[in-house]
């Protein structure tokens, strides 16, 4: 399966493992939702509840620019007070200061939440939202699009058919987005192949997915995994899985990217070898692994994501949202052979 999934990443994505220098910037954890897998999530009362004002906000925005970030990606806890207003603001906050940075911002259980403030259907909530600054859509709270297991690991969660739908209508604006899975939980496998087939069919309807990011579960600081007793699913199985999601893909999305906020830098490395073509980002302040108890940082260095894809033999490339190829870094060990050919 390994090399089946190396084969297909290298017929679809060739040689270069990317990465994109981004910032995370999760506004608020405060979140009504109560999903079992969360550590992220806060009641309004919790002492470990926080709502970022706009002078820190900015402050961020600030610190991206300076560390050379292409893409802020903004998302926050389901906060019943956030009206679609409130989200366009901080959109238009960001563009303000930094006016070329890309926003990739709000989940599907977002738009959703705004929908349900302002009475209006997804595809009007996103031509607010572009008109504000927003450029692309993260794929997440997709968990595993399957109602069965929604009901069984967040039965408040908008159900799969709604993720697709926002989706598309995301597409239909004219935006791209993400598409991500959540697994080593207690998920059936198949239940995660229908979750492959929901991602690859609305992909053949669009075309609008950028990319596909297997998230393996965090279970420490959760209810699913106290009450369930799941522990972190192993590097090998998380290998497994992540050589499996390539192949089920096929043709349909080129780029799979590992997330070493959750599997640690060490494992996307290696990822590099089951079907992994992306690094992700840098990141610069991870809240929703850490807060679940991940125990692989909050940001890396552009050095050490060029380091990864060098010790996997592969040269390495920054690249944009739309992986648009900025700066290629080639590997020296490659090159020098090369030069002794
Ligand atoms: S996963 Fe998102 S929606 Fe669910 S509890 Fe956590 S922050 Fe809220």
């Amino acid at each position: 399966m390994r090399v089946a999934a190396d084969e297909l990443r290298y017929e679809l994505a060739g040689d270069t493992a990317t990465f994109v220098v981004n910032r995370n910037i999760n506004f608020t954890n405060i979140c009504v939702v109560g999903c079992a897998f969360c550590g992220f999530g806060q009641g309004k009362r919790s002492p470990d509840a926080y709502e970022s004002t706009e002078e820190e906000f900015v402050g961020r925005v600030h610190e991206a620019i300076e560390f050379g970030a292409t893409e802020l990606c903004m998302q926050g806890g389901i906060h019943p007070d956030l009206t679609l207003e409130t989200y366009g603001r901080w959109l238009r906050l960001a563009k303000e200061v930094a006016p070329d940075i890309h926003l990739h911002a709000y989940s599907p259980m977002e738009i959703n939440h705004m929908c349900e403030q302002s009475g209006k259907p997804p595809r009007e909530v996103f031509e607010y939202l572009i008109d504000c600054g927003l450029d692309s859509t993260p794929g997440t709270a997709a968990e595993v699009l399957d109602d069965g297991v929604r009901q069984r690991i967040s039965p408040n969660k908008l159900p799969a058919a709604r993720w697709v739908e926002i989706i598309e209508a995301s597409h239909a604006s004219g935006l791209r987005s993400t598409s991500t899975v959540m697994f080593g939980h207690i998920e059936e496998p198949r239940e995660l192949a229908v979750h492959m087939d929901v991602i690859r069919s609305l992909q053949e309807r669009t075309g609008g997915i950028t990319e596909f990011v297997p998230l393996s579960f965090i279970p420490f600081n959760t209810l699913l995994g106290r009450t369930h007793g799941v522990e972190e699913i192993s590097i090998e199985e998380n290998l497994k899985h992540t050589a499996a999601f390539r192949l089920a893909l096929g043709r349909s999305i080129t780029n799979l990217q590992a997330s070493w906020v959750k599997m640690g830098l060490e494992g996307a490395t290696e990822a590099l070898r089951w079907g992994v073509n992306d690094l992700g980002g840098t990141l610069m302040e991870e809240s929703i692994s850490r807060m679940a108890g991940s125990q692989h940082g909050v940001r890396l260095e552009v050095e050490e994501l060029i380091d990864s894809a060098h010790r996997a033999g592969r040269e390495a490339a920054q690249r944009d949202t739309s992986y648009e190829i900025i700066q290629t870094y080639p590997d020296p060990v490659t090159t020098v052979e090369q030069a002794r050919i």
